[in-house]
């Protein structure tokens, strides 16, 4: 295993990096200064570093390792699968025994009337397969008009170009030409940042309105589909008001549009259920899948899509639509293993039970500190946002972003991943995490909290806007 150079030191290996490799959403400039961490190993929540540091991994990764690192299992079913047959592709009237099987397996754990998927390598691919899938839909029935997709800004589909433009993040539709056309987004359900003096119940139904307000203004006959996140994860981890998702089910069901619920993040028990729809009551008639569908460990992703979809998709002569590597024969055999061993294990049903609640509580306590003005939570989602003066929910007078990451920063140094986006800190562990380990993590947050407050002060940042 000689071709990845990994017993260089991290220097060498740092200096490699900067003059090779173009990282995603990175600073490249900033990270040459500074040189990327190099991770070389990982098992159950922790990751190894190339200095040998041991952190705890409560992002899981990208949202993404729910059952944890180093199940080799996985790694098995990969090896038989390469073996056996490492690529067929699914056009034109083929099909292969993983893709088989994960498809019945999907349509078995998903809600009653979903019974096809079709296959994409990530959950930006998926999203721009939904984009395909519900403007072909509503021409096949004869309604070429309805075209237009209303999202939400600061929500998150994805990076290629189709995801980005239903994303809602201004900073990356300022770089290539986004949103592409016939996509309109409206606020976000943020309370704690832009509920000013009304109630959350108040505000979750103002802002479920603004998706009635929209297609009245657009004509309900050009109107598509309406996509979300169950809970918005990248834009802050946001957790609605829970006057907000029954609005918007009321409003979906009263106009003829589809309801896409992205469940990249939500999806595979993240919030205790399978799927986030079911823990909000959420009835959609697609559903984005990627992230914890193989928990990383191999690249897929996917559109479910109600009966009703499926039959006017199938009707509509060829789909001209689909991915080299939809349905990936290795990647549904790892997905297959990564459902099995969900199931099997009973992770879903137990961290629900014992270690969902457990971290629920402890994270709420972090509302105490005198840094944190607002608390989220639900299932293995959290946040928790930094404030200068908690009363008035201030922001910092520093650009956004400048203390989060001083506080992640902070975290990094104690061996914990958390993310910070702009000011808030979220959180996303493995499903497998311990309450131990939920103990270890708390006061390693709250370690950093305390060194960030420290440090702000002294750099009088500790101010409000
Ligand atoms: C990560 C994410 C995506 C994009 O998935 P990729 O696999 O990175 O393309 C889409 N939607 C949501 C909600 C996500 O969190």
């Amino acid at each position: 295993m000689d071709n990845i150079p990994n017993h260089l030191p991290t220097a060498e290996l740092q200096a490699l990096d900067a003059a090779h490799h173009l990282h995603p959403f990175t600073d490249g400039d900033a990270l040459k200064k500074k040189g990327a961490r190099v991770i070389t190993s990982a098992s159950g929540v922790y990751l190894t570093d190339s200095e040998g540091n041991k952190l705890l991994d409560a992002m899981s990764g990208l949202w993404c390792v729910n059952i944890g690192y180093g199940r080799h299992e996985l790694a098995d079913a990969a090896q038989y699968q390469m073996k056996q047959l490492p690529y067929y592709n699914t056009f034109f009237q083929t099909s292969h025994l993983p893709v088989i099987s994960l498809s019945k397996k999907l349509s078995e754990l998903s809600p009653e009337g979903f019974n096809n998927v079709f296959f994409a390598s990530s959950g930006s691919e998926a999203n721009d397969t939904n984009i395909r899938i519900c403007r072909h839909y509503w021409a096949t029935k004869g309604k070429k008009t309805k075209k237009t997709i209303i999202s939400r800004h600061n929500s998150y589909h994805g990076s290629t170009m189709g995801g980005a433009s239903l994303g809602g993040m201004g900073y990356m539709h300022s770089q290539g030409g986004m949103p592409i056309p016939d996509i309109i987004h409206i606020d976000q359900p943020y309370w704690y940042g832009e509920g000013g003096d009304s109630s959350p119940e108040e505000f979750g139904i103002e802002r479920a309105q603004q998706l009635e307000l929209k297609i009245l203004e657009l004509g309900e006959e050009n109107v598509a589909a309406f996509i979300a996140e169950p809970i918005q994860g990248a834009g802050g981890v946001i957790v609605p008001p829970e006057t907000y998702w029954p609005e918007i089910q009321r409003i979906c069901d009263a106009y003829e549009i589809l309801l896409i619920a992205d469940e990249v993040i939500c999806g595979f028990g993240r919030t205790g259920n399978l799927f986030g729809s079911e823990t909000l009551n959420i009835s959609p008639d697609i559903m984005t899948i990627a992230k914890g569908l193989s928990s990383g460990y191999a690249p897929i992703g996917g559109s479910l899509v109600s009966d009703e979809i499926a039959d006017v998709i199938n009707s509509s002569g060829e789909f001209s639509h689909g991915y080299t590597y939809s349905g990936h024969p290795v990647s549904c055999a790892v997905a297959l293993e990564n459902l099995r061993i969900l199931e099997d294990e009973k992770i879903i049903e137990t961290a629900s039970r014992n270690t969902m609640p457990n971290l629920t509580k402890k994270w709420s306590e972090l509302i105490h500190h005198p840094l944190v003005g607002d608390v989220n939570i639900l299932g293995f989602m959290g946040s928790i946002a930094l404030t200068p003066e908690k009363a008035s929910r201030a922001k910092f007078a520093s650009p956004e972003g400048t203390v989060g990451l001083i506080c992640r920063e902070h975290c990094f140094s104690n061996n914990l991943v958390m993310r910070h986006v702009g000011d808030r800190m979220v959180i996303s562990p493995p499903l497998i995490i311990s309450n131990e380990e939920i103990d270890i993590l708390i006061s390693r947050v709250t370690k950093s909290l305390d060194q960030t407050l420290f440090d702000i002060k002294k750099l009088g940042l500790y101010k409000a806007s």
